[in-house]
């Protein structure tokens, strides 16, 4: 690891949660290279970069740069960048040598979700052989 016990990221992360203010997203301030990341895509719109805590041999997180902090607070006008990400997850898929292997792209929404982080993220995951279901 980085030497960085979990909890100063915990508490960054809850600084980040659903109440909290743009300024104290954790994403947003990678995106704004405030906070440091290993960045494995970025134009104008989408931003990936690898999971700082990786559930599987490819963990890759794809962000909309604008700050969304739900799938729940999704409008209208975000549906480009949302399909935009989709498009940088095939992306991925093919420049990490998974299109034809596959992978598996998912969003945890809410406290029940599962969600840690209130900027909207697809968790891209490849590498690990997995049964059907969650
Ligand atoms: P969630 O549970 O919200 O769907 O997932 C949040 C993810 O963000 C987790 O997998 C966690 O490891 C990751 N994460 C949290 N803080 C950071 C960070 O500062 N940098 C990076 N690269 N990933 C982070
Ligand atoms: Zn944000």
């Amino acid at each position: 690891m980085r030497g960085i016990s979990s909890g100063v990221y915990y508490r960054r992360i809850i600084a980040a949660g659903s109440g909290g203010s743009v300024i104290d997203c954790v994403f947003c301030r990678i995106i704004a290279r405030q906070t440091a990341a290993d960045i494995e895509y970025e134009d104008a719109h989408v931003m990936a970069f690898k999971d700082i805590y990786p559930k599987a041999p490819v963990h890759v997180l794809i962000v909309p740069k604008r700050h969304i902090a739900s799938i729940a607070e999704l409008s209208d006008d975000d549906a480009e960048v949302i399909g935009r990400c989709f498009l940088v997850a095939r992306r991925l898929g093919e420049t990490k040598g998974f299109a034809d292997k596959g992978y598996r792209v998912s969003v945890n929404t809410g406290p029940e979700g599962g969600q840690v982080v209130y900027h909207v993220h697809f968790h891209f995951t490849a590498g690990r052989q997995r049964g059907h279901g969650a």
